[in-house]
């Protein structure tokens, strides 16, 4: 709104209009004229993009991409480029408040943690220890989630722990550990260039990862498919789109390997030397899957399915990659294996541009997944070998018998125990699953059921409004640490400028708890800085896939990240893929081949409720919006959700674009949403981002889960469309 000033002609805006020459940025607004810039990694998404934030007067007043990073060459997308602003965003979290009478109120912190302590341990006492459960997250720098884990289950004895990387990752992970025996993405970025085949699988990289198109549109050369039931601006970019229909990518999948058996694509001397399993496979696609099979529940046609197999199967270096379209389902963690089988029918793995590549979501779910409690143990060991459980105590001078030998809950089994009433207190960092957990009522009940929640952010989120307990935390650019991006490069996030008024670093909260608790000098023995942490975490990974031992905090702000394993004697830093030897982390070194059957996803489409509802970002976004929301030019971009519909189902319902709809499930219903009428999304399919807490999608979204990685079936559910209000 204009002030009276402005309105009268006596105020033109100079200040905020005003042009400098910036030695760097050049001609350019005063407002972004920096006195110093501080390197850094983006914080946002998984491509871990090198940047520098320009500082002045102790405010980030810009952004701008590390010129010679090697994974984006100066270059920053939307997000990236305008990061500096959520520093100072309104909805920071300054002071620790605690909610009395329903008010929240300032309390200083050492009352604050007297009372996390005291409540957590109260409970503990008269519910057990497993009462607590704690949800973290992959926006903390290694070294605080590495401090996380030993806090909390060797400090606070509970086991369950998870983070919100479950809701993105956890398919991957499990996928990759049954296939190949651990964790890790076995390729490199550099593979984008190398590749002569690229197949993407549910990955729209121009809106989630956009530096990562950039990679996918240099190799002109290189033959792309992309399989995404929706049109979507990476799929535009294709040589060749396949449109299947919703969660047929293993009938796909399966269809190829067919092809690949009967055509004599496979690599034979590769599958005998480092495979087991082929003999049960190659006897169930022989038995269960024919092209045409495959082609009638794909809705491909069998010609365009051989076409892909062959294209993927003559390829000197074929490259798949994947990312939430895969992930995100009930058949996830198989979905990566029937990747992973194709790789290993094949021999496309271990070589430049041949890799089987999860993309990751956030920008330290890796390094969550390395030094994390949760569905390993740290250094990717594994909670029921007590080897790996003795190495640990051995490390860290403990007895073994305090490591436990199986992992606690995971997140949607946390909230299941907290609506459940089982577990009774719960501690959430720096994630809002108020907006981003499917099926919200569910949610919702479990948060009202817990005795205490603590929240724990950098911001005020509607999770942090239905907190006991709220404590303000630093984010990216008032702290230091290491992310770890999709293709095992460790980088350094740097602090630019202070957190505000009272926030603490989360490094600094999880030693300041253990310190009220009594476990900092054993557990975190003369710890003062996260670089204190990496010592220690660094040791931890030794002779393990995700080997630190010759990583520095210099060596790696040196090199713009380091991709592990990066153990002792090494030097090389040019990129470096897994199993090159062809060696898999099982005991008997073999990769496993797996039988994957195809299933329909749980929750058809019927006469009630048509229509299939797909959910996903838009590139303007992050997660819940509680940082994009902030920053001006995002939010209007896209300051509202929409919900694409193809037009022959919009004739069929009447409705008009721009319409407000609603969108209704069994579970609920969102209300109030602008209907884009495209040909982008097929006939009977529908989608919505899944961004906005004013639009939420996991109003109707269900609590299905996979059953082996636990990560929520976000993308299919049944639903209906009617007028906004109309009553059905
Ligand atoms: S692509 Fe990801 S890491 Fe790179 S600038 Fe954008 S959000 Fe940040």
């Amino acid at each position: 709104m204009k002030s009276l000033a402005q309105f009268l002609g006596l105020d033109n805006l100079r200040d905020r209009y005003a042009y400098a020459d910036d030695p760097v940025l050049g001609h350019t607004s005063a407002r972004r004229v920096a006195e110093h810039w501080v390197k850094t990694t983006c914080g946002y998404c998984s491509v871990g993009c090198g940047m520098e934030i320009g500082v002045r007067d102790g405010k980030a007043v810009a952004v701008r991409g590390w010129d010679d990073h090697p994974v984006n060459l100066g270059k920053l997308c939307p997000k990236g480029l305008s990061e500096h602003q959520t520093l100072s965003a309104p909805n920071r979290a300054t002071h620790p408040l605690i909610k009395r009478a329903g008010n929240f109120e300032r309390i200083p912190w050492s009352e604050a943690l007297a009372e996390m302590v005291s409540r957590v341990r109260d409970i503990q006492a008269r519910y057990g220890a497993g009462a607590f459960g704690v949800i973290g997250t992959g926006q903390l720098v290694t070294e605080e989630f590495y401090t996380l884990g030993k806090l909390v289950q060797l400090g606070f004895g509970t086991r369950n722990l998870d983070g919100n990387t479950t809701l993105c990752m956890a398919s991957a992970v499990s996928g990759y550990k049954r296939s190949f025996g651990s964790d890790g993405p076995p390729g490199a970025y550099e593979d984008f260039h190398a590749a002569d085949v690229i197949l993407l699988i549910g990955a729209n990289l121009a809106d989630n990862h956009p530096i990562l198109c950039r990679h996918l549109e240099a190799n002109r050369d290189a033959f792309k498919i992309v399989a995404d039931p929706r049109v979507t601006k990476t799929a535009m970019l294709a040589d060749l789109h396949l449109p299947l229909k919703p969660r047929t990518d293993i009938a796909l999948l399966n269809g190829m390997a067919r092809v690949l058996l009967e055509e004599g694509l496979i690599d034979r001397a590769y599958i005998d030397k480092h495979t087991t399993g082929f003999d049960d496979l190659s006897t169930f696609l022989r038995n269960e899957w024919t092209v045409e099979r495959a082609a009638a529940i794909t809705g491909l046609d069998a010609e365009v399915i051989v076409k892909v197999a062959r294209t993927y199967g003559r390829a000197k270096a074929g490259f798949i990659a994947w990312t939430m379209g895969v992930n995100h389902s009930t058949q996830g963690a198989e979905t990566v294996n029937a990747i992973c089988n194709l790789a290993l029918l094949t021999g496309q793995i271990g070589r430049a541009g041949a890799a089987p590549f999860s993309i990751t979501g956030q920008c330290n779910a890796m390094g969550t997944r390395e030094s994390g409690f949760a569905s390993s143990l740290p250094g990717y060991r594994k909670f029921e070998n007590r080897a790996h459980r003795e190495e640990l105590a051995a490390l860290w001078g403990i007895d073994a018998g305090r490591i436990p030998d199986r992992r606690g809950l995971a997140y949607p089994d946390i909230i299941q125990a907290a609506a459940d009433g089982e577990i009774k207190a719960l501690w959430i960092i720096a994630t809002n699953p108020v907006v981003s957990f499917p099926n919200k009522r569910l949610l919702e009940r479990a948060l009202r059921n817990v005795e205490f929640l603590v929240v724990q952010d950098g911001f005020h989120t509607p999770t942090s409004e239905l907190a006991d307990l709220v404590l303000p935390a630093a984010i990216w650019g008032e702290k230091e640490g290491t992310y770890t991006n999709s293709e095992r490069r460790v980088s350094k996030a740097n602090k630019a400028v202070d957190p505000p008024a009272e926030a603490h670093s989360d490094f600094d909260i999880f030693l300041s708890i253990a310190g009220k608790l009594g476990c900092r000098d054993e557990l975190f023995p003369g710890w003062t800085s996260v670089q204190d942490a990496f010592e220690e975490w660094k040791r931890v990974p030794k002779g393990r896939p995700c080997d630190y031992s010759r990583m520095t905090y210099q060596s790696i702000e040196e090199q713009g990240g380091l991709q592990w394993p990066y153990p002792e004697g090494k030097t090389d830093v040019s990129p470096s893929r897994l199993y090159v030897d062809g060696l898999y982390e099982y005991e008997d070194g073999k990769a496993r081949l797996f039988p994957i059957e195809w299933k329909p996803f749980p929750e058809q489409p019927d006469a009630d409720f048509p229509l299939v509802l797909n959910t996903g970002r838009t590139v303007e976004h992050w997660h819940t919006r509680t940082k994009t929301a902030q920053v001006a030019i995002l939010e209007r971009m896209a300051p509202n959700a929409w919900l694409e519909m193809n037009p022959s189902d919009a004739r069929r319902l009447a409705l008009k674009p721009h319409d407000q709809v609603d969108i209704e499930s069994r579970r609920g219903r969102v209300c109030g949403v602008e209907l884009r009428i495209t040909e982008i999304t097929a006939p009977g399919q529908v989608f919505m981002p899944f961004h906005f807490f004013e639009t939420n999608v996991n109003e109707v979204t269900q609590d299905a889960f996979d059953p082996i990685s636990r990560e929520p079936n976000y993308k299919q559910c049944a639903v209906r469309v009617l007028s906004q209000g109309a009553k059905q």
